[in-house]
């Protein structure tokens, strides 16, 4: 048996393929996992527990079911869907992860994280983050009507469309040094996350030790899957 991970689905009701994609894995290979993990990004955007929209309806249906066939899910929160909270647990059968997480794979400490806080180099993006993730300004949003944090929302991604395009491509990757300081930290020769969009399994080394950064791909034009299991982990995109 294999335990998933996958991040980045971006879902909401723009994308019915990628909606429609993710039922199949949790229909599915899901079913015969030991856990699935969502290392954040599941959802496009999330403005409160009180205003999914019908892909996201869905979604959350479908991790019921695999959490009431007894396979676990957890859920980190991402850039995009920082405010699932306690409806979203209840709702789904889903666990909240914190953000980083160390998790244990067949022996090996891992370090999972969603991505973002890696990403440096963006000194903008990291002060919105400070901002949008201190509890005190999520009460004040939460407390918004619906209509209202939408428009909010829909504000805010606009400019960070805009603040990236008018980035470099390497500054929203992740620093090599922050990488560095988070698996020194954690005492851990294993990294995995999400955020970058840019799947790949990286060798590096850290204080002379070897370690491995593993980047989970998103989901816009295929899926992308990391299974684990005693053999070790294999990253792989789902054909739509
Ligand atoms: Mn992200």
């Amino acid at each position: 048996m294999a335990t998933l991970f996958i991040s980045d689905l971006h879902i909401d009701a723009t994308s019915p393929e990628i909606t429609q994609q993710f039922l199949t894995l949790l229909e599915e290979e899901a079913r015969g996992a030991e856990a699935l993990y969502i290392l954040g990004d599941l959802f496009e955007s999330w403005v409160g527990d009180d205003a999914p929209d019908a892909a996201q309806t869905a979604a959350i249906a479908g991790i019921r079911s695999l959490t009431a066939a007894g396979v676990p899910c957890f859920v980190m929160h991402g850039n995009r869907d920082f405010l699932l909270g306690s409806r979203f647990c209840a709702l789904s059968g889903a666990h909240i992860l914190s953000d980083p997480v160390i998790v244990t794979l067949y022996g090996e400490p891992v370090l999972a994280m969603h991505g973002d806080a890696l990403c440096t180099d963006d000194r903008a993006y990291q002060r919105l983050r400070a901002t949008v993730r201190d509890p005190g300004w999520q009460g004040q949003f939460l407390a918004l009507s619906v209509a209202g944090r939408r428009a909010l929302a829909g504000a805010a991604r606009a400019g960070s469309q805009a603040h990236t395009a008018a980035m470099e491509n390497n500054i929203t990757d992740v620093n090599a040094a922050s990488v560095a300081l988070v698996l020194r930290a954690a005492a851990v020769a294993t990294l995995l996350h999400g955020h970058t969009h840019r799947p790949a399994i990286h060798a590096l080394s850290v204080d002379g030790r070897a370690c491995t950064r593993i980047v989970l791909g998103d989901w816009h034009t295929q899926g992308s899957l990391l299974r684990w299991d005693r053999n070790g982990p294999e990253l792989v995109s789902l054909p739509r």
